[in-house]
């Protein structure tokens, strides 16, 4: 009996991310989001920019893939009249756990990537209006574009690089890693507080200031040196 005999309906393939100097893939198992980890994008959102860390996710199978050197589309969302993008440093989970201190955070990380936190701001707004659950203005479907995932030995030092997106060439947001809130080490010790991490979890680490809106035909092209960057067309 073949595998896909096992089911009572079509299994899914495993979403995958390519990485940086492997033929194998990293295996997506959850998104998680860091909310509001850049003081000058909190205080756009209307917030002060002092509050600890709270965390939203992502289905795994939001993620976009978004090869090297190639122009990737992505969908224009429905019931959405502001989609927004939000660039931002993710981090690739390699080895599980809870309750990890900081200081130990570095050897759960097998890499990192860019990636794209897109948001349909209108229907986020709403819910954060009414008290609802924000998964309709940020779990949608190819919600989580990524680039490919460079191994934390090879990726130099992500903590204190340059972080950009630019739409149609110009530039709509730049800033620095090193500005976040919570750093890297901090996100995973009060991430892994809340939830055992697992090899496979990828975490968006929040954006800095200048996220606004995209519509259909817009080019995106973000960054974060010493990662390989991406480049989207909405479609
Ligand atoms: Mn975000």
């Amino acid at each position: 009996m073949s595998s896909s005999e096992s089911f009572v309906i079509p299994a899914w393939p495993i979403t995958r991310v390519p990485v940086v100097g492997h033929s194998a893939d990293f295996p997506v198992h959850r998104i998680y989001c860091v909310g509001r980890n850049y003081e000058d994008h909190a205080k756009e959102m209307g917030f002060t920019g002092r509050e600890p860390p709270f965390f939203f996710m992502k289905p795994a199978d939001a993620a976009l893939v978004v090869n090297t050197g190639v122009t990737a589309s992505l969908p224009y969302p429905s019931l959405t009249r502001n989609f927004h993008y939000e660039i931002e440093l993710v981090v690739a989970i390699g080895k599980g756990g809870k309750n990890i201190a900081a200081a130990d955070a570095q050897q759960h990380i097998y890499g990192y990537a860019v990636g794209l936190d897109m948001t349909r701001r209108d229907l986020q707004g709403e819910m954060k209006k009414q008290g609802r659950p924000w998964c309709i203005g940020k779990g949608f479907d190819f919600s989580a574009p990524i680039a490919p995932i460079t191994p934390a030995a090879q990726a130099g030092d992500v903590e204190h690089a340059e972080i950009y997106l630019q739409v149609n060439g110009q530039d709509r947001q730049r800033g620095n890693v090193s500005q976040l809130i919570w750093n890297i080490a901090e996100t995973i010790e009060q991430l892994s507080a809340a939830w055992e991490l697992q090899p496979g979890d990828l975490i968006y680490t929040g954006t800095p200031a200048g996220v606004g809106p995209v519509v259909v035909g817009d080019l995106m092209q973000g960054g974060i040196a010493g990662l390989t960057p991406l480049q989207l067309r909405v479609v």
